[in-house]
């Protein structure tokens, strides 16, 4: 019996395993479908300062399916399948987020770009040219203007190689910003070893600072840590106001979250305003944390 029994786990393992590569299978051609029907689009989230004033935007890309409506990233990026299309997907971001910021600089909107790159794109020895390829398409679009997101929290295996292309991109004048800082596990050696100019904490610390005091303490080292090497900073998943006084005061410069926008249809970008006062009741919402 306990054979039989070994051999029907046998059997529901690989059925789910069946089911599992079936479901990544469907994932990736919704993408590869969705890539080649101009069915991906950039939504653009503001980044603020510490006062509310719009700095600049970060690029987040989803998809538009015929039954399913708008789709966030977790519902096609969602397994290991997609990285043959991580280059052109790539491609296709760089080259619309930047058509995008070309058109609100000739419009007199200048505003800092910034675009999430795959840790495959980046690592593809075509990466560079890609770049300089999409910058020279949008000379309207200063570089020192451009930002690219390089993920925290998927380790880059060749260190030296990702560093020089990160200092062959600072050659480009574009920004390079360490994404969902604090999730990996090379947080610190990255911080030191890879050319950035700015660090964005993960939502996942920011969440918590209200009320849990390490949380708050990794904050303020990191916010402190930045400042001490040159960096800027900016906090992700702001939320409530509570959270962006705290930050503001803790010397946080910029901040991105629900709390100011959504990420929003280009359309809205122009007209987006934050609905606070520059600088006021965010004090008054300072809570009793001895800060
Ligand atoms: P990310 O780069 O860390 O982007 C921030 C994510 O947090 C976005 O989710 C954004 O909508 C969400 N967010 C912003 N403010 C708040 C908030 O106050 N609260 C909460 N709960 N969430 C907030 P989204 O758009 O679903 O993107 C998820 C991730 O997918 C991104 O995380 C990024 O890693 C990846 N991604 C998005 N667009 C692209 C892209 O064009 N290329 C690549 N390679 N990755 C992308
Ligand atoms: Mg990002
Ligand atoms: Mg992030
Ligand atoms: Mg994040």
């Amino acid at each position: 019996a306990a054979k039989n029994a070994g051999r029907d786990q046998f059997c529901l393992h690989t059925q789910a395993l069946d089911e599992a590569i079936q479901a990544a299978q469907d994932t990736r051609t919704m993408l590869e479908h969705a890539l080649h029907e101009n069915r991906l689009l950039l939504h653009y989230q503001p980044m603020v300062s510490g006062t509310g004033t719009l700095l600049g935007v970060e690029a987040l890309i989803r998809l538009h399916h015929p039954e399913r409506g708008l789709l966030p990233p977790a519902a096609f990026f969602t397994s290991l399948d997609h990285l043959s299309l991580a280059r052109p997907i790539g491609r296709f971001v760089l080259d619309a987020a930047l058509r995008q910021g070309s058109l609100w600089q000739k419009q007199g909107l200048s505003l800092r770009i910034s675009v999430n790159i795959s840790t495959r794109h980046l690592l593809d020895a075509r990466f560079l040219d890609d770049l300089k390829e999409v910058l020279s398409r949008y000379p309207d679009l200063p570089p020192s203007q451009v930002e690219i997101e390089i993920t925290e929290s998927a380790p880059l295996a060749d260190i030296s190689g990702a560093q020089m292309l990160l200092h062959a991109c600072n050659d480009l004048g574009v920004r390079v910003a360490l994404d969902d800082f604090g999730t990996g596990n090379a947080s610190l050696s990255y911080l030191q070893q890879l050319p950035a100019q700015s660090i964005k904490i993960d939502r996942s610390f920011v969440r918590d600072i209200l009320n849990d005091p390490k949380d708050l303490a990794i904050v303020a080292a990191v916010i402190t840590a930045s400042h001490m090497l040159g960096l800027e900073v900016i906090a992700e998943g702001v939320e409530t106001t509570a959270h962006a006084t705290l930050l503001a005061k803790m010397g946080c410069g910029q901040l991105q979250g629900y709390l100011f926008s959504k990420p929003l249809v280009p359309e809205d970008i122009p007209a987006w305003k934050h609905h606070f006062p520059p600088g006021s009741q965010w004090e008054e919402n300072l809570p009793s944390m001895g800060v």
